[in-house]
């Protein structure tokens, strides 16, 4: 578990701006869900046989006996608050929630026993357009982001029946074929056929590429479904790649499932993953509710915006306000909180602790501040700031402290209004 420093929440900032500006302008509302939750929501939604509930849950007892655990995930917590306080039944729901997940896997590059989610539910919607609508918020939030090197991959499950006759044909399959099955999918053949086809290890390749493909064995009714959404994305010029082999982790996706993936990232490269799961509302004892969504990966996301360096905000002071002695520090402080007041978008750091000249001017330079203020002795008398341009050429001036929140103003464009002789 990590300590997000204030280097890298410069990023997460950025990346949660830019995901709550887009959710709101397609009218999704925003849900808090708690951390933990009853162990048994998990294992019911999640399903028994999973990597995350059967290995990766931090399980602990509360102090009543009960089996509580972080949550894994948002999906189930979303879909029992939905339940318990009436949100879902005959209802259209778009939410979103952000936060810490929690699953006990072996730690590495973007895979942590810590991660945070910005994930989105929606409720209520059948049809591939709320599908298309998702997967279209992704493409924007990517380029609203300036991420270029991410692809989509998308697949259809088709409904549950369909997909229980194929995970029969898929056990008959590598039933006949035991002796190529390494250890984990020898484990998953009964219990997580579906599972063997997210093999990653090039011994089985082969053995995957030749299985049956589920794509071939649904109906019409989830083949309409699906190329009317592949007929969505062309339209609205979004690419993809159908990869027949790509089945999600949990078990209660339905129709679409779809990933998107980077290659800057090395082995660890999905940062976003999504599907519609009509199920599982009514499997956790809802009335049956049409439902899709997605959860992406903030740390593997952030992380991406260095890789590709991404342009960031800047968010360095646009000045450091230097003050020596006990009368300029008055008056300092003073004009600075004056400054704060009109111009709500300064940012002004004002020197604290005290400190000689030189001292105070390397915190200044330090700080990232385009400007470093200075109030003296002689400023004191003269009524005014020196100015003195950190980061650029530009020779030493001296403002009036009356017209200093003008000046920042004109400086950095903060208002565009016209604030003289306000202060
Ligand atoms: P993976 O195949 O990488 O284990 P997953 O299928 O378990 O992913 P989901 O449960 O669908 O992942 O979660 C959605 C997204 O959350 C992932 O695409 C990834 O970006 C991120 N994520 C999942 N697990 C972790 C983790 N342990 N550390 C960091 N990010 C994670
Ligand atoms: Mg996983």
């Amino acid at each position: 578990m990590h300590d997000i420093l204030p280097e890298q929440t410069v990023i997460w900032q950025h990346i949660e701006q830019a995901a709550r500006d887009l959710f709101r302008a397609y009218g999704y509302e925003e849900i808090r869900m708690p951390l933990v939750e009853k162990t048994d929501l998990f294992k019911r939604s999640i399903g028994e046989v999973t990597d995350i509930v059967e290995k990766e849950m931090y399980i602990f007892e509360d102090r009543n006996g009960d089996s509580l655990s972080l949550r894994p995930e948002g999906t189930a917590s979303c879909v029992r608050a939905g339940i318990e306080h009436g949100l879902l039944h005959n209802q259209i729901q778009r939410l979103w929630y952000n936060g810490p997940m929690f699953r006990h896997e072996r730690p590495q590059r973007g895979r942590y026993r810590q991660f945070h989610q910005i994930g989105v539910e929606t409720f209520g919607m059948t049809g591939a357009e709320i599908e298309f609508e998702l997967i279209s918020m992704c493409a924007r939030l990517w380029q609203a982001l300036g991420l270029k090197e991410v692809r989509l991959e998308l697949n259809t499950l088709g409904h549950t029946e369909e997909r229980k006759a194929y995970r029969q044909l898929l056990v008959d399959y590598f039933s006949q074929h035991t002796d190529l099955l390494d250890e984990d999918s020898a484990r998953r053949l009964h219990s997580n056929p579906l599972r063997i086809l997210d093999s990653k290890n090039p011994g089985m390749q082969a053995l995957i590429e030749a299985a049956p493909r589920l794509m071939d064995q649904i109906g019409d009714d989830s083949r309409e479904h699906f190329l009317r959404l592949c007929a969505l994305l062309d339209q609205a010029g979004i690419a993809y790649h159908v990869n027949t082999r790509l089945v999600r982790g949990l078990d209660y996706y339905s129709h679409t499932v779809f990933e998107w993936i980077t290659e800057s990232l090395g082995a660890q490269g999905t940062i976003c993953a999504g599907g519609r799961y009509d199920s599982l509302v009514e499997m956790m004892g809802g009335k049956a509710t049409y439902a899709a969504g997605f959860a992406l990966g903030m740390e593997r996301l952030a992380e991406m915006l260095v890789e590709e360096q991404a342009e960031m905000p800047d968010n360095a002071a646009h000045a450091y306000l230097v003050m020596v002695g006990d009368a300029a520090s008055l008056q300092g402080m003073v004009l600075a909180e004056q400054c704060r007041h009109h111009l709500p978008g300064l940012r002004l750091i004002s020197n604290c602790g005290g400190g000689s000249f030189k001292a105070q001017f390397k915190r200044a330079d330090r700080s990232g501040a385009q400007l470093a203020l200075l109030i003296g002795d002689d400023e004191l008398a003269s009524g005014t700031v020196g100015v003195k341009y950190l980061r650029a050429d530009t020779e030493q001036a001296e403002v009036k402290q009356e017209k200093l929140a003008e000046f920042l103003d004109q400086q950095f464009g903060l208002t565009g209004q016209n604030i003289s002789g306000t202060v």
